[in-house]
């Protein structure tokens, strides 16, 4: 009976597998010995068991193999260099599911033992030998390509399998600086920070499967207020066909913020007081609006209330009179015009005297 040792190769990180020391880089493993005597058949397959002078062979390879092993642990800790169970009885192998029989060239790994030419690839077939490493995972056996293939992680952005740290977002995994924003190609992680060992941040936010950084997104896809022409954040107000921020929304005149009442003047907002300015309609006298019944003298309006004899302050409803640019019912009228001769002649004495 002759028993091959496998390494586990673990680099499940995706490092360089560690090639295995030069004596045993040779399969079958007897040919690796440096003991030249005695000279050895050239497969351990056919080696009879029973066989005399497999005896100082036996010796010779488990001190080479505790040699391989020693070295093996030097190269490295995942190394997993299994023991050889010579004692072993006949078992099923895990690979044809067939007898492993005492006579057969067998491989232990780990707990199982296999034919020589069952240990092999999942994926490929591969045999696995010292220079075939293999990666055990979910049960199943594969060789680096497979295994690479099947478990590694690739870049969402350039397709290379990713060897070091793994960005995982979108459901897929990326290279750090590959996972940028769609729009102006910058990577989300601060490169800076990442060199410095410091966490970073990744904020990005997605939009029609594509990754933008905050301040992109704004640009391409926040609506844009109407009179700043920025993006609106927060509250955007509805309203003159158009959006604007909430600050930007206020009278164009007097720049007094709108909320309530909001009169439209050539599709931009205005207040009340300016849009009644804006149309005339404001009462010459109290200079109020006039937003109901008014009175219109010459190009002037007023308020029916506000249409009142200057003297008497009772409401003209019927004939009036303009004495000075103020009015006068008919009975206040001829008072109001003696004062007002009055007034004009101390105004030329005045005039004289200087
Ligand atoms: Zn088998
Ligand atoms: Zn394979
Ligand atoms: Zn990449
Ligand atoms: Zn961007
Ligand atoms: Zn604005
Ligand atoms: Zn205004
Ligand atoms: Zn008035
Ligand atoms: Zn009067």
């Amino acid at each position: 009976m002759s028993e091959v040792l496998i390494s586990e190769v673990n680099n499940l990180d995706g490092v360089e597998s560690p090639t295995l020391p030069a004596p045993v880089q040779e399969s079958p493993i007897t040919n690796n010995t440096e003991s030249p005597q005695p000279p050895l058949p050239p497969s351990v397959s056919e080696a009879s068991p029973t066989a005399t002078d497999n005896v100082p062979r036996a010796a010779d390879e488990l001190e080479a193999l505790q040699q391989f092993d020693a070295e093996l642990n030097a190269l490295s800790k995942n190394l997993d260099v299994l023991a050889v169970n010579s004692s072993a009885p006949t078992v099923s192998c895990p690979g044809c599911k067939e007898q492993v029989l005492p006579t057969d060239t067998r491989l232990v790994v780990k707990d199982f033992i296999f034919h020589e030419n069952c240990f092999k690839c999942t994926n490929c077939s591969t045999l696995f030998s010292n220079v075939v490493p293999f990666i055990e995972q979910d049960n199943s056996y594969f060789c680096e390509p497979c295994h690479e293939k099947k478990f590694g992680m690739f870049c969402g952005f350039c397709d290379q399998l990713i060897v070091g740290k793994v960005l995982k977002a979108m459901n897929k995994t990326w290279h750090p600086n590959h996972f940028t924003c769609f729009s102006c190609k910058k990577p989300f992680e601060d490169p800076n920070a990442a060199a410095q060992g410091k966490p970073t941040n990744i904020e990005y936010i997605e939009k029609e499967n594509n990754p933008y950084c905050a301040s992109c997104y704004k640009d391409m896809f926040l609506p844009k207020c109407t009179a700043c022409n920025k993006a609106i954040e927060n509250m955007a107000i509805n309203a003159l066909n158009g959006k604007w921020h909430e600050a930007c929304f206020k009278c164009q005149v007097c720049d007094v913020m709108l909320n309530k009442e909001v009169y439209a003047l050539n599709n931009k907002p205005c207040c009340k007081r300016h849009f009644y300015e804006h149309n005339g309609n404001i009462c010459t006298v109290c200079n109020d609006i006039i937003d109901k019944e008014f009175v219109s003298i010459n190009d002037k309006k007023l308020h029916v209330k506000c249409f009142t004899c200057f003297t008497c302050k009772s409401t003209i409803d019927d004939s009036y009179y303009t004495v000075d640019g103020h009015f006068y019912c008919p009975k206040d009228v001829q008072s109001a015009m003696a004062e007002y001769k009055k007034k004009k002649m101390e105004e030329k004495a005045k005039a004289a005297a200087v």
